[in-house]
């Protein structure tokens, strides 16, 4: 009987799994990796590696298209995601939303706290949940702690659609999908919400499918 083979460490996976170039295969739900949480990046990753493994995300996230990638979602269990969304949404659904553009980021070891009791619902999608989204209420505002790729502070107030992106990158790095936070009756296949809830708000999804708004 063969003996397990010790799981190689972190780096050696991360170099194997960047080795092919170009976009990485993106996990999806029901993959344990997805459930796990992560481990705080504490120099697993030399500099180096670090910052092929952040360009690797951001290349990935580029091809999906997708407005943001925890390290998790391609099958790293490290707590570290990136975000950048060009915004480009009609003026109607910017102001609604809140969807201003967000410039590329590295969150490392990031952590949020809403800030006051205002929430925000609208639909949002996964990359690790092809084909379907939902809507979830988010606080309307939080203030993000972590640190950027070169080890500075970060602690920052993000709303609007950038909030909701930090929450949904942040929480993947504990282990939560946003369905689990979602109005279960919301669940639209995204050709439904592409004929039938591209309003800015979810208002009219709410009455006729029938879930609460906050
Ligand atoms: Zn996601």
């Amino acid at each position: 009987m063969a003996t397990p083979r010790p799981r190689p460490p972190l780096a050696d996976r991360v170099e194997e799994l960047l080795a092919p170039g170009g976009p990485l295969p993106i996990v999806a739900a029901g993959d344990p990796v997805l459930r796990s949480g992560t481990e705080p990046y504490d120099g697993q990753l030399d500099p180096a590696l670090l910052a092929r493994f952040v360009a690797a995300l951001r290349i990935t996230m580029h091809a999906a298209p997708g407005v943001g990638l925890a390290a998790p979602q391609v099958g790293v269990d490290l707590r570290i995601a990136v975000i950048e969304d060009p915004a480009p949404v009609p003026e109607e659904v910017r102001l609604a939303r809140g969807r201003v553009p967000q410039p590329f980021r590295v969150l490392v070891n990031p952590a949020y706290e809403p800030v006051g009791p205002a929430r925000a619902a609208f639909f949002e999608g996964c990359l690790s949940v092809p084909g379907y989204q939902a809507v979830v209420a988010r606080p309307a505002e939080v203030r993000l702690t972590g640190a950027d790729e070169h080890g500075r502070a970060l602690d920052e107030v993000f709303a609007g659609w950038p909030a909701r992106i930090v929450q949904h990158e942040t929480d993947h790095l504990d282990g939560v999908l946003y369905l689990d936070r979602a109005e279960p009756r919301s669940l639209a296949a995204n050709q439904a919400v592409l004929e039938r809830w591209t309003q800015p708000t979810p208002i009219e999804a709410a009455k006729t499918l029938g879930f609460e708004l906050p």
